[in-house]
């Protein structure tokens, strides 16, 4: 019954995202340039764009039909349990006693590696074919395979720590737990935020003080002028991996940094990118990020609290060929019946940032930016060839961003943006 209602629900997530994906993919057969773009994106633009979509769009039709697959091998046939005896069998082959959070970080490793093996022929191929063909990957097999070593690394030395912290914190605080697990991952997550910008984020890329000139007095006088206290500007190198652009800020109170990609930079005028930061900024200026924490840890205390229903309830686990109730093995199974609930909510995360998006792009507007923002958001959605014909449902359920001509039309429609 348990194992009936588990498959039934991943089943219906999986065709009600097919059914979005194959919306959108109708959509990307169209080959007029839709009204709005006339005059702003060139046919061949267009086609461009339609062409990079639909690529990665079929790919995703296989691979979520591999997963799909995957996961319903791993219910019915009890994969975890499997697992969990593997990584049992590993550590009695250690001589090591085997408690319960040593056979916890194992089988999390064991199901990571298995995890990252599946994913493998997928992502060599969206990055090595895909990304390849439309111009944007700027990678080699070596740095793809440094960059997965580092990540499992990292994964080993953040990870282990973090899940004997949460299998002791259920097994000392018993059904309270979910309190002090939520102070926790609280905690942890201010941790990360401290560390990720300044210490991992570095094994990945280089950074480097923006040159003395035009743009870096720009930035600093835009700064200025709405307060933000900014005390360092980065240039990154995210054109080692790929040709996309961005540009992100990080920090604590007053001790702020910009961080802009290279790509960003050969792409944009000065104004534009002092336009796309105005954005960015808004979002600083408007609380968002605090905004974003404070529903996210709301989300997550009852979650976890949720979570406590599932812990303690032996069929659960005696379903999927467990004979203890491990905590990992909890979570895990609970993130299979909780995940309806999951797609209602980043639905409804979506919509909260699509608001947000639309928010700081009133500011920058405000801030007199509106022409350069729209040129500016225009030419990154040319230069990272984004959807420029979404299909409104598939848009509404999973677009953390406004389309482009839903910004522009927001930020007052004219076709002079140039
Ligand atoms: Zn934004």
């Amino acid at each position: 019954m348990i194992k009936t209602t588990t498959t039934s629900i991943s089943l219906a997530i999986y065709l009600w995202n097919v059914y979005l994906d194959y919306r959108q993919y109708k959509k990307l057969r169209e080959s007029k340039v839709p009204t709005v773009l006339k005059g702003i994106v060139k046919q061949g633009v267009f086609d461009k764009s339609r062409e990079y979509s639909k690529d990665k769009s079929r790919v995703k039709f296989v691979q979520d039909l591999y997963f799909f697959t995957l996961a319903t091998l791993l219910i019915v046939e009890n994969g975890y349990a499997f697992f969990w005896n593997i990584s049992k069998t590993l550590l009695e082959s250690m001589n090591l006693t085997g408690s319960e959070v040593q056979v916890s970080c194992v089988f999390v490793l064991v199901y990571m590696l298995f995890d990252i093996v599946c994913k493998l022929p997928f992502s060599l191929y969206s990055t090595f074919v895909i990304e390849e063909k439309h111009g944007f990957n700027k990678q080699t097999l070596g740095l793809f395979f440094s960059d997965l070593v580092k990540s499992i690394l990292l994964g080993v030395v953040i990870g282990g720590p973090i899940i004997s912290a949460v299998v002791l914190i259920v097994r000392k605080t018993g059904r309270d737990f979910y309190f002090y697990l939520w102070v926790f991952m609280f905690l942890f997550q201010i941790v990360l935020l401290m560390i990720y910008p300044t210490l991992i984020q570095p094994l990945f890329n280089k950074f480097t003080p923006l040159e003395d000139g035009e743009l870096k007095k720009g930035i600093n006088e835009l700064a200025k002028r709405i307060d933000f206290p900014l005390t360092k500007i980065f240039v990154v190198d995210g054109s080692k991996r790929s040709g996309h652009s961005n540009a992100y800020f990080f920090g604590f109170f007053k001790n702020k940094r910009i961080v802009l990609f290279d790509t960003l930079l050969e792409t944009s005028s000065h104004e534009e990118t002092c336009a796309v930061l105005a954005h960015e900024l808004g979002h600083w200026k408007l609380n968002h990020i605090l905004k974003n924490l404070i529903f996210s840890n709301i989300h997550s205390f009852i979650m976890y609290y949720l979570v406590g229903f599932a812990l303690w309830y032996d069929p659960l686990f005696q379903a999927f060929g467990f004979k203890d109730q491990p905590v990992v093995i909890g979570f895990l199974l609970f993130s299979y019946l909780y995940a309806p609930v999951e797609e209602l909510l980043s639905f409804l995360f979506a919509i909260l940032s699509r608001t947000f998006e639309y928010q700081a792009d009133a500011f920058a507007k405000a801030l007199g930016y509106e022409a350069q923002l729209k040129s500016g958001l225009i030419k990154l959605n040319i230069e990272n060839l984004g959807n420029m014909n979404p299909d409104p449902w598939f848009s509404a359920w999973h677009h953390s961003h406004p389309t482009l001509v839903e910004r522009l039309n927001a930020l007052g429609f004219s076709k002079k943006t140039d």
